[in-house]
């Protein structure tokens, strides 16, 4: 850390200059009061360290190198223009934010996170945060990104709980730092769930501090490769898809076998990249399938259509019911909707569904099918994707 309190009881923070008296003598932590130790180095920035033992809740841990850089360049870009405090301690959650900074009287606590951790305890600080009205802006170190062989980019379980919207609610973006190249970019992360949960494919472009904190995204945003996902759909059809133990694929393996068919034989309507989807762990072939083979006929034959909110109840019980995995996006109005909702409206453009304004109700066209053989559903899957051109 960079700020401590001198034996006169002054706040001494190692980002301004100081005489090379003002640094002699003993200093305490500002939270627990401690004894700290000024290191001195040339490897390291210089900085306070709590003891090996320290109990401290907020600054027991050795920082690294990267972290100090990373969170002194964010207070040096923020403070040109706002009111900004570094390491800032909030005693009514406990927490210490790196930097803390107000804009219209909006706090924001932007972290700085280089190390990987859990998904509960990112999910848990980004809760303590916006408990006490401070929006956290989570940003994450590049050397985390990993590349994969095929050119992807990967990114951790635990980053996604980081996701924001732009003030529009149109994009959503994750914030990564380079503190060492000083660089500061916003990615775009579609899912695309081929080999592992976690591939990505994601857009860049490199932004500035402020675009980052109000969430306005320069850059333009990534397109639909409608042909490319469409290899994405061969793998579901053509590739045996693991289910045993996966309480999602079981439901609609046990629906479709019901039926004389199997899972790959999903309509050919279902599994399409919609925005928003990413809100859901479960695979896009699954719930938009069930959706299709278990939602819709339950209303077509009873009423033939159905408002939105009939849907996002019925999804809401298969998500309590742990049929569907989801994630958390604390950050994200309604991500439940708008995932809904998207789909919904891309039925719409397959003619299965048309919407009705006044009364705000989708009417059923066509009940989508499993498909009769695995090659008419990929050649159905085919016509589908020139149509998203
Ligand atoms: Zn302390």
């Amino acid at each position: 850390m960079f700020i401590a309190i001198n034996e006169s009881g002054e706040s001494i923070s190692l980002l301004q200059p100081h005489p090379a008296e003002a640094l002699k003598g003993c200093f305490r932590c500002d939270v627990c009061k401690e004894p700290v130790v000024l290191k001195k180095g040339t490897r390291k920035k210089w900085h306070f360290a709590h003891r090996a033992d320290s109990k401290c809740r907020t600054g027991g841990k050795t920082e690294s190198d990267l972290h100090m850089t990373g969170k002194k360049l964010l207070f040096q870009w923020v403070n040109q223009s706002y009111e900004t405090e570094m390491e800032k301690f909030i005693p009514l959650i406990n927490r210490k934010a790196d930097v803390l900074v107000t804009i219209n009287k909006q706090k924001y606590a932007l972290e700085f996170q280089c190390a990987a951790i859990t998904e509960k305890e990112i999910l848990k600080r980004t809760q303590d945060y916006l408990s006490c009205g401070i929006r956290p802006i989570w940003i994450f170190c590049t050397k985390n990104i990993r590349v994969r062989e095929t050119g992807k980019l990967s990114i951790h379980a635990f980053e996604w709980t980081a996701l924001r919207e732009s003030p529009d609610r149109r994009s959503r973006f994750l914030v990564y730092l380079d503190p060492y190249a000083e660089t500061l970019s916003m990615f775009s992360p579609s899912l695309h769930q081929l080999k592992k949960q976690h591939l990505t494919d994601i857009s860049i472009w490199n932004s500035s501090i402020n675009n980052i904190i109000q969430g306005v995204q320069s850059g333009e945003k990534t397109k639909l490769n409608s042909a490319g996902w469409l290899k994405f759909k061969e793998q579901w059809r053509f590739k045996p898809q693991p289910w045993i133990g996966k309480k999602d694929a079981t439901f609609l393996k046990e629906h479709m076998l019901k039926k004389q068919s199997d899972v790959a034989f999903f309509p050919a309507e279902a599994g399409w990249p919609v925005f928003g989807y990413e809100y859901f762990l479960t695979p896009v072939y699954i719930w938009q399938s069930c959706i299709l083979l278990e939602f819709l006929p339950s209303v077509f034959y009873s009423r033939g259509g159905f408002a939105l909110e009939d849907m996002i109840g019925w999804v809401k019980q298969k998500i309590t019911g742990k049929t569907f995995r989801v994630r958390f996006f604390p950050q994200i109005k309604q991500p439940l909707r708008t995932a809904v909702l998207n789909y919904l409206f891309l039925l719409v453009r397959f003619d299965c569904l048309s919407y009705h304004q006044p009364s705000r109700t989708f009417l059923i066209n066509k009940l989508p099918q499993a498909a009769p053989s695995l090659v008419d559903g990929y050649n159905k899957d085919r016509e589908y994707s020139f149509q998203l051109r």
